[in-house]
């Protein structure tokens, strides 16, 4: 996986590279589908969800540019394969899914392989998670059709953010990036398929 799907095609990032060498993907998968583990496609994961193409996480880390000072946000748990990934890239990881179910089984595989440096939320991720604000990194796994203003709001000084914006068929890897000064960047990277962020009602 890590020489032809993503080495191949450019991903050069030796920690990035090293991480997904490192976490076993099977692990987060369901149990029906661990021999396509490794394969270059997303996969289902229940609840209407997927576990990204492993490109793709590669790219959206490759972008992310995580130290291991950083303090990182993620929106959107899923499986967990992506926090796992986060949590040895980087310092701190802050993890937020809205679905209860795939929260837990997140929980009980990063536990399961010792990782002790991401806290779990349950709840709308969009509104970010303001008593760990701010952050050096936020990473979204679900498409949004704007920036979320709060996520915004709780990016650091010199902070990236990553995220698919756009609807349905049309969206973009997107790289948001805040200057010194608190100006804002947006610069899209390439075409990408995310399953819709879901924002409670009442938010813009
Ligand atoms: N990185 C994950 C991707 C899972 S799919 C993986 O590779 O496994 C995206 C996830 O975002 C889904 O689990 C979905 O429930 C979650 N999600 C969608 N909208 C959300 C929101 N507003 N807040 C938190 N999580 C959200």
């Amino acid at each position: 996986m890590v020489k032809s799907q993503l080495e191949n095609r450019g991903i050069s990032d030796r920690r990035v590279l090293k991480a997904m060498l490192e976490v076993p993907r099977h692990l987060f998968v369901p149990a029906s589908l661990v021999g396509e583990a490794y394969a270059d496609r997303p996969l289902p994961i229940g609840e209407e969800q997927t576990i990204s193409q492993p490109y793709i996480v590669a790219l959206s880390l490759e972008h992310l540019d995580v130290s291991p000072e950083s303090r990182v946000f993620e929106v959107g748990t899923g499986s967990g394969y992506q926090t796992a990934l986060l949590a040895y890239l980087a310092k701190d990881v802050y993890t937020i899914e809205r679905i209860e179910g795939l929260l837990e089984l997140a929980k009980g595989r990063l536990h399961a392989l010792g990782i002790q440096n991401v806290r779990f939320c349950l709840g709308d991720g969009s509104k970010g998670w303001e008593d760990a604000a701010p952050f050096d990194r936020i990473v979204l796994s679900a498409c949004s059709k704007e920036v979320p203003k709060a996520l915004i709001g709780q990016l650091a000084p010199l902070g990236r953010m990553v995220l698919p914006l756009g609807q349905g068929r049309s969206q973009w890897l997107t790289l948001v990036t805040k200057g010194a000064t608190g100006k804002v960047y947006v610069k899209p990277t390439v075409p990408c398929v995310f399953v819709p962020l879901i924002a409670d009602e009442g938010d813009s």
